[in-house]
């Protein structure tokens, strides 16, 4: 399957800095309650880093203090693709933007938030870029 968008690995290098790349191209994760957007209450919409892809609304952010930022759902179904990744001992389900396919994070489901959907979707800060309302 292919993407709208893609890119050669060197192109990615070249775009991306090395910690983006890291967790962005090799589905790394960016260590808890460091990353930039963690507890931005900032209203507007988050969009890919790799690419600009609207993935997510300030709307649907929520304080999980799992150390990541959290959303209860992405702006569209059809914005992420969804991929069950096994590694780590664990079974989890891998996010990734639709248009490029770089890895935005994980999406679980069944915590008990009190969100409308019972989903958290735990996205790294470095996938996204915040574009504020105002701005
Ligand atoms: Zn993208």
């Amino acid at each position: 399957m292919g993407y709208e968008i893609e890119k050669t690995d060197a192109e990615w290098r070249d775009e991306l800095t090395p910690a983006e790349y890291a967790v962005l191209r090799e589905a790394g994760t960016e260590r808890p309650f460091v990353g930039e957007y963690t507890d931005t209450k900032t209203v507007g919409v988050y969009s890919c880093r790799a690419c600009g892809n609207e993935l997510f609304s300030s709307e649907t952010k929520f304080d999980s203090h799992c150390g990541w930022p959290s959303y209860f759902a992405p702006l569209a179904e059809d914005r992420v693709e969804y991929i069950q990744d096994d590694t780590h001992g664990m079974r989890r389900v891998e996010v990734r933007c639709a248009k490029c396919g770089s890895h935005l994070g994980h999406v679980f489901e069944g915590e008990g938030y009190g969100t409308p959907t019972d989903q958290r979707y735990c996205i790294n800060s470095i996938s996204l870029k915040l574009r504020p309302a105002d701005a």
